[in-house]
């Protein structure tokens, strides 16, 4: 068994399709194909590793040394970067291109699709409010079970987390290729358990920003990449599905409308 906060392989049965999500109102599963966005990843992939930065588009003399390979991505750990191929409304392709959360808090870098969380609301409410979790978690699992520290931190945790998901439900506002937008709450498949991280991935930032540019999505293709020894389970430079905690449970509602014509 797999642990489904980590991101699984494409798999072999399904091997054409890597985005999708069940969505609450079509009653279906909505998919995306990885068609031409697996050369384009290949592309990314080759851009990123021959510039050693991901603010490649740039000549080197311009480059910002805190968006190096080195500085963004911790030794030994690695990340997930998207691409989303697109059709403008002229007919024109369009690639657009993420990555999920940076280390030092790095989430805008030209070239690539803004977060869906503006840095101030994202550094000053959704963060701390998960690190004091990690922090309560940490304590509580140092009390002996039943003690009246035990609970009194119980209770604690159990407020902060209310707290973070209506800060969460609040702020993230998903769109979709039916003209629709939804809070967190709203857009998840129905009794899914919102958890930090949601809207942070690829897949959630790629799709939200092609629906708000008027793009149609054609294909998308996620892959991990990762510097020494490496991270988990995870293989660097190797196709991986959307992720079945965070990601899959808004992709039935962020898909929904792409499918049909
Ligand atoms: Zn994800
Ligand atoms: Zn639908």
């Amino acid at each position: 068994m797999t642990s489904s906060l980590q991101p699984q392989p494409v798999s072999t049965d399904m091997p054409n399709s890597a985005c999708f999500g069940d969505c609450a109102d079509c009653g279906r599963r909505h998919a995306l194909p990885i068609g031409n966005a697996r050369g384009l990843a290949l592309d990314l992939l080759h851009d990123i590793e021959s510039a050693g930065r991901l603010d490649f588009d740039v000549p080197e003399h311009e480059a910002d040394p805190r968006y190096s390979l080195d500085n963004v991505i911790r030794p030994g750990h690695g990340n997930m970067f998207g691409i989303l191929e697109c059709e403008s409304a002229e007919g024109e392709t369009v690639v657009l291109r993420a990555f999920s959360s940076l280390r030092h808090g790095i989430r805008r870098i030209d070239g690539w699709v803004l977060p869906l969380l503006s840095a101030s609301l994202y550094d000053e409410t959704i963060l701390p409010a998960q690190d004091e979790i990690k922090r309560l978690t940490t304590e509580l699992n140092a009390q002996p079970v039943g003690s009246k520290e035990h609970q009194r931190l119980q209770d604690e945790r159990r407020n902060v987390s209310r707290d973070l998901w209506e800060q969460m439900c609040a702020a993230y506002r998903f769109r979709n290729f039916r003209g629709g937008e939804r809070s967190l709450a709203d857009a998840v498949v129905p009794g899914t358990p919102i958890t930090g991280g949601m809207g942070e991935c690829c897949a959630p930032k790629l799709l939200n920003h092609a629906a708000i540019a008027g793009l149609r999505p054609l294909s998308m293709a996620e892959f991990y990449w990762g510097s020494g020894p490496q991270h988990g389970s995870r293989i660097s430079g190797e196709f991986y599905e959307s992720c079945e905690a965070r990601c899959q449970p808004i992709l039935g509602y962020m898909l929904c409308g792409l499918d049909e014509s």
